[in-house]
């Protein structure tokens, strides 16, 4: 069963909204504010989201924006108020599928999440390749030579973060920064961790500590 993201602020219309999907045959998780969706979101491989825009701690946008800028192709639909007619429109360059205008039909809101993910389906994301190293974002699939290599979350966003930056240095911060979604809740020394681990499974060779810095893909130099 796949589980829906709905992130939502007014806690009656996301009860609403949740009962009505779960009625659907969903599973359902809920983020009340923006800083809560961006974690959900690195931390789950939702089958859809249902974005409000008008967030506390951030806005439903840079949530999108983030997602996108991680080729996380998740289907999208942003449920909005009327008054943000902008939005929506920012919202659909962002990377949005469709959107719906509070308040609407629960009904139509099923029905335009059912189109949504038939659309989604086939909907192809670019592979990441380095070396013998290929990362598919849109299924969270890592191989190796052709073997699946398994990893856990942190270290696969610490992956995807240095690969879709090949030949650049990141620094630890921003590193830190995207496998945490921004989200603050970090504890030191945990990225040199993941490093670590990412070396035993994929190779010593594949990530650089550049010193006092922090880390690129590739041999030492
Ligand atoms: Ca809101």
């Amino acid at each position: 069963m796949q589980t829906i993201l709905l992130v939502e602020d007014d806690p009656l219309l996301a009860d609403a909204i949740a009962a009505a999907l779960r009625q659907d045959g969903w599973q359902v998780d809920h983020a009340a504010d923006a800083a809560a969706a961006r974690i959900a979101v690195v931390d789950h491989a939702y089958g859809a989201v249902l974005l409000d825009l008008g967030l506390p701690h951030g806005s439903g946008l840079g949530v999108l924006a983030a997602m996108r800028e991680r080729y996380d192709a998740t289907p999208v639909l942003i449920i909005t108020a009327r008054d943000q007619l902008g939005d929506r429109i920012r919202g659909l360059d962002a990377g949005a599928d469709d959107y719906l205008v509070k308040p609407f039909p629960i009904d139509e809101l099923l029905a335009r999440l059912r189109a949504v993910l038939r659309r989604s389906q086939g909907r192809v994301a670019p592979l990441l390749r380095y070396k013998g190293i290929v990362v598919d974002p849109a299924r969270r699939h890592v191989t190796r030579n052709g073997e699946p290599v398994r990893l856990g979350a942190h270290e696969y966003r610490t992956l995807l973060a240095l690969i879709e930056r090949q030949g650049q240095a990141i620094a630890r911060d921003r590193l830190e920064d995207l496998v945490y979604g921004g989200s603050g809740a970090i504890e030191s020394n945990t990225i040199a961790v993941y490093v670590h681990q990412l070396r035993r499974k994929l190779g010593d060779e594949l990530i650089a500590t550049v010193h006092g810095y922090g880390y690129r893909l590739g041999e030492e130099s």
